[in-house]
């Protein structure tokens, strides 16, 4: 007989193990489905192992920066293997610590391939668990669809893992790259970028977009590129790449520059980042006609509910910002649905995203373009690191803070920031988003001197005339 619970959540991302532990906070019986890793993709293979990758990066790049600190630091080297193991290890210790927490929840675990079969119209939901050749049979009033995503191939060249890399490979190398292609200059490109350079490759990236992080505010973009270039890298914009061979030295491929010339150029392995694909495939979806936009990710409405009844749909399978953050965010909003309560919507715009190259980036809310695209007259503020003195006093002198105001209300439209640590420091303008707060409570806020935080205060200072250090 089918095992009966009040909800099921298929996938143990970020996003379905958040929402399962909600759920059972707030008293539901709850199963969760998982073919790989509890976790998911951001616990082992996306967000926590890529910064345990780029903190050795960064360490290295310290040490061979260590004569600025009045410090000496000999024989340096990097082992690509043990920088690898190390990631994993942070990897697993993180999927153990997932394992923990469903225990502690009293969330059945099970493992296999989660498939949805019955009608649409049943009252009860089913769904079917498949592994190693067995299948057993849950039922729910409801189920949470947490699948996740998965990287995008180049068309015509799948990754096969040597040469050709998509992320997965790319966090667990064969061996270091000597010259390194980086297709795409998203987040997760721009990450491995940043990572291959610092570790001592020679790393070219290539960017469709007239400008790399294309989602981040203009002059975040600008000041990246500088700077990446600045540590040696070769960017190209307005670019693009075709007729990528694997050879028997590497990989070859046709680069097509801004102007339109184009050359084929060798690399010893291509990391291709140009996007993500939804994990909708083969989880019954189509047979009970579940509605999806035209990429195939899951419409669903404000509480997280597709158009079926009973069927919920959080995280990377649904609309963007693909990030962790918001799935989890999603996760407790459809739990809490679920059980009742009636939780806040999303509020989209207030969604924080960050970016760990070398310097790091950060924004939330609408960039200065789109707060004038989206009719807003606007007030703007920028400040750079140099006039902060903790950032020099680190050696980090390398940044900016920019502030988009209504002109009208004071309203707090965005802030993006690049520089150190301004990962750590989003928060305070997510905060601030949360609260719709204007100009005035910010410059009222008492900052702690000296943090790079206070180019915070100044950036909002700045947009109203009144900056104290420039
Ligand atoms: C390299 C990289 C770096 C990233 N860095 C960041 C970052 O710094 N910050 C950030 O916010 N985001 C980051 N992300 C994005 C983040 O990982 C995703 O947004 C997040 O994991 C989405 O969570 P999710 O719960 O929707 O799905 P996922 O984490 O993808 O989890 C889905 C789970 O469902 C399982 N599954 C799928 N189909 C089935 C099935 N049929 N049956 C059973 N199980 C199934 C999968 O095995 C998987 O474990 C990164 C992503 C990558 C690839």
């Amino acid at each position: 007989m089918a095992e009966n619970y009040d909800l099921i959540v298929l996938g143990s991302g970020p996003g379905g193990y958040v929402a399962a532990i909600r759920a059972a906070q707030l008293g539901l019986k709850v199963a969760i489905v998982e073919r790989e890793n509890l976790g998911g993709i951001c616990l082992n293979w996306g967000c926590i192992p890529t910064k345990a990758l780029l903190r050795s990066a960064e360490i290295y790049h310290y040490m061979q920066h260590a004569g600025d600190y009045g410090l000496a630091a000999e024989k340096i080297s990097a082992d690509i293997a043990a920088v690898v193991k190390r990631s994993r290890g942070v990897a697993k210790q993180l999927n153990q610590g997932v394992t923990h927490l469903m225990k502690k929840n009293k969330i059945a675990v099970h493992m296999g391939d989660g498939k949805m079969t019955g009608q649409a119209s049943d009252k009860t939901r089913k769904l079917s668990v498949t592994k190693d050749g067995k299948t057993e049979e849950l039922t729910a009033k409801n189920i949470i669809l947490a699948t996740g995503a998965r990287a995008r191939d180049l068309p015509g060249t799948p990754a096969d893992g040597k040469r050709v890399w998509t992320y997965r490979h790319a966090m667990t190398p064969p061996e270091m790259p000597t010259k390194l292609l980086v297709i795409g200059s998203g987040a997760i490109g721009i990450e491995f970028a940043s990572f291959y350079n610092d570790m001592g490759a020679d790393v070219t990236v290539v960017e469709m977009m007239d400008r790399i992080v294309p989602v981040e505010d203009a002059d975040v973009s600008a000041f990246l590129e500088k700077a990446l270039k600045k540590q040696g890298m070769t960017i190209m914009t307005g670019a693009g790449v075709s007729d990528v061979k694997v050879t028997d030295k590497g990989v070859s491929a046709k680069l097509k520059d801004k102007a339109g010339k184009e050359s084929v150029a060798e690399f010893s392995h291509v990391i291709v980042a140009i996007g993500i694909v939804p994990n909708t495939a083969d989880i019954g979806l189509k047979e009970l006609g579940v509605a999806m936009d035209d990429r195939g990710f899951l419409k669903t409405d404000d509480m997280c509910r597709t158009n079926v009844e009973g069927l919920w749909a959080i995280g990377d399978i649904t609309a963007p910002p693909w990030l962790a953050h918001k799935a989890s965010h999603e996760g407790v909003i459809a739990a809490e649905a679920i059980a009742g309560k009636h939780p806040h919507a999303m509020d989209a715009r207030n969604i924080p995203g960050c970016t760990y190259c070398h310097p790091q980036i950060a924004s939330v809310g609408l960039t200065e373009a789109k707060a004038k695209e989206a009719g807003y007259e606007v007030k703007v503020g920028m400040f750079p690191f140099i006039g902060n003195g903790k950032a020099i006093a680190l050696g980090e002198a390398e940044g900016f803070t920019k502030t988009v105001f209504d002109a009208k209300t004071g309203e707090l439209l965005g802030a993006h920031m690049i520089g150190a640590e301004v990962t750590e420091m989003i928060q305070g303008y997510t905060i601030g988003k949360t609260l719709e707060t204007t100009e005035a409570e910010l410059m009222h806020t008492v900052f702690p001197h000296p943090t790079i935080s206070e180019s915070m205060h100044e950036s909002v200072l700045a947009a109203y005339g009144r900056a104290l250090h420039i």
